[in-house]
């Protein structure tokens, strides 16, 4: 079922499926307000309708969620140690762009075959080091949650 949502910025709604997550404006951005109302039910409304109500939603506070932590628990956890979680994130990231670059130099100069394998090796290898830190970064929020 999708619900009515409202950009504040853009005065403008957009049907969006109910969600648990943030969901920002496609056109500028801006967080959106959710609304109570099924989309088809905002399509029955008379545009009269339609804009009493917009001017409702201007009241609406912008839904926070459970998994989308407030300041407070996110300034709590960048001071927090998981600084090795996001060093191997940014290793992974460099593995991966540095294998690429490699596979591709390895394709011109010697075999396009070793060349790949290079580089596919070398992303996987990364991907699998940015996995690990998204890991250590999870128990890092579960441990700071306790
Ligand atoms: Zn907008």
């Amino acid at each position: 079922m999708e619900y009515i949502h409202y950009c504040k910025n853009c005065k403008k709604t957009f049907s969006v499926e109910l969600r648990t997550a943030a969901y920002h404006c496609p056109e500028c951005n801006t967080e959106l307000v959710e609304t109570q109302i099924p989309v088809n039910e905002w399509r029955s409304k008379t545009d009269d309708e339609k804009n009493a109500l917009k001017e409702e939603f201007e009241s609406y506070e912008v839904k926070t969620y459970a998994n989308q932590p407030s300041d407070e628990n996110s300034k709590r956890s960048s001071g927090s140690s998981n600084g090795i979680g996001n060093a191997l994130k940014v290793i992974g990231y460099i593995m991966i762009g540095l294998s690429i670059i490699a596979g591709f130099i390895i394709m011109a100069d010697q075999s396009v075959v070793f060349g790949i394998a290079v580089g596919i090796g070398g992303a996987i290898g990364g991907l699998v080091l940015v996995g690990f830190s998204e890991i250590i970064n999870l128990l890092q929020d579960i441990k700071n949650k306790e």
